[in-house]
């Protein structure tokens, strides 16, 4: 039989109503002629709840235990998800990870997914189960115990179900009905997509748009899974949401698919740093080692064997960076004069495939936001994105700007 994935997130999983809600479209499926593989997330703030309980009951917690105690949200979300289903007289059975076996990494709260062997839900499909229900976001590592993905985990459950069982689609169900161009709160302009390349998504993904957890998007890509991101709250048909698929399964494009942001960003510049080789893993070698998430990096030219070297960095990251320099300076590793950090900045980004057969684009973009005064900081270009930081009081009009700009409210 044809095999569908569908994943509730936790909105779609909030209480009873809309758990019988979820299985609706689930039931629909079944009698469509599909056998399907359910992945549930725990009931919204369910997870934030455990995660605080274990932070107040032991600061410097045994990650272990932290994933025992935080899988635990998504085992009662897929048992009631099978029982509302065999209310509905559809055969129906919940999967903890382990029993599948999902077998991870040993990376407590940030493994990753080795292996889903099939066997065991291949066989209960073969008895006549029509739906197998499976708790996302965690497996079991190879020393047995209980493993969580990372927040946002159960994306990656079901499409790493999707590949591994053979899915026609991966559906996303969740509380918007799709990849919009923008965020629909900055600009009411903002348009659904219908489709969406992987490597958009992608950068999208990463970028801030929250709709999907970037591994999973990884993932998809990688095995070529056709995702679908739909509400829970709609009826849904065929064309419903956004199919976030191979790029040649787009006909019609527009050069910029969307325009992406991220608020909370900190650009910290190191003045006055010798000119040397190596200087730049002397940087950002300590950087990395303390944990610091470095997006942007920009090198001045050099005058007089010195140099300036900014980069941007989450705003929360800022005292961890700074601790890391100035070590690194007293350790003699590094010497520069001073270290000034700017925690007022933004990022903003377009991001569109069509950006490598079409010139023009970050001179469109730069005039957009040179005929609204904003000034820009720094800007990073790949392939297929080019973004700027610019003065956080300018985000919104910036991205208004942009999606304006690229002409974004109107499809290809
Ligand atoms: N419940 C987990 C979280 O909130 C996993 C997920 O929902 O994707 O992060
Ligand atoms: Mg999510």
């Amino acid at each position: 039989m044809p095999l569908l994935v569908m994943k509730f997130g936790g909105t779609s999983v909030a209480d009873l109503d809309r758990i019988r809600n979820a299985a609706g479209k689930v039931r629909r499926e079944v009698e469509r002629g599909y056998d399907v593989i359910v992945i549930v997330s725990a009931m919204s703030g369910k997870t934030n709840e455990l995660v605080g309980w274990v932070e107040q009951t032991s600061p410097m917690f045994d990650a272990r235990e932290y994933d025992a105690v935080v899988s635990s949200g998504e085992n009662v979300t897929a048992g009631l998800m099978a029982l509302t289903l065999q209310e509905m007289d559809v055969p129906a059975r919940s999967w903890q990870g382990w029993q599948v076996p999902l077998k991870t990494t040993s990376a407590h709260s940030a493994a990753r997914i080795e292996e889903i062997p099939r066997a065991n839900i291949d066989a209960k499909f073969a008895e006549g189960m029509r739906v197998a229900v499976v708790a996302g976001f965690q497996g079991i590592s190879p020393e047995g115990r209980i493993t969580t993905l990372g927040r946002g985990g159960s994306d990656t459950t079901a499409v790493a179900f999707a590949a591994a069982f053979g899915a026609e689609r991966c559906d996303i169900y969740t509380d918007v009905d799709g990849v919009y161009t923008t965020d629909p709160r900055i600009e009411d302009k903002a348009r659904k997509l219908d489709k969406i390349a992987f490597e958009e998504m992608l950068e999208l993904a990463s970028l801030g748009a929250k709709v999907l957890q970037t591994r999973s998007v990884e993932l998809a890509m990688r095995y070529k899974v056709r995702l679908r991101v739909l509400s829970s709250f709609e009826e849904n048909t065929e064309n419903s949401g956004t199919l976030v698929c191979d790029e040649e399964d787009i006909m019609e494009k527009n050069v910029v698919s969307g325009v992406a942001y991220v608020r909370d960003e900190a650009k910290m510049t190191l003045i006055s740093v010798a000119d040397r080789p190596g200087i730049a893993a002397a940087i950002f070698g300590p950087l990395s080692d303390a944990g610091v998430n470095v997006d942007m990096i920009v090198q001045n030219i050099s005058e007089e064997g010195r140099t300036d070297m900014t980069f941007s960095c989450p705003v929360n990251q800022v005292a961890r960076a700074e601790k890391a320099m100035q070590d690194a300076k007293e350790k003699g590793e590094i010497n520069f004069h001073d270290l000034v950090a700017d925690t007022d900045v933004a990022k903003v980004s377009v991001v569109g495939i069509g950006m490598r057969s079409h010139a023009g684009v970050a001179s469109q973009m730069f005039k957009a936001l040179s005929s609204e005064g904003i000034n820009i900081k720094v800007i990073t270009t790949s392939e297929i994105k080019i973004s700027v930081l610019i003065d956080r009081k300018y985000m919104e009009l910036a991205v208004q700007a942009l999606h304006d700009a690229f002409g974004l409210d109107k499809a290809a």
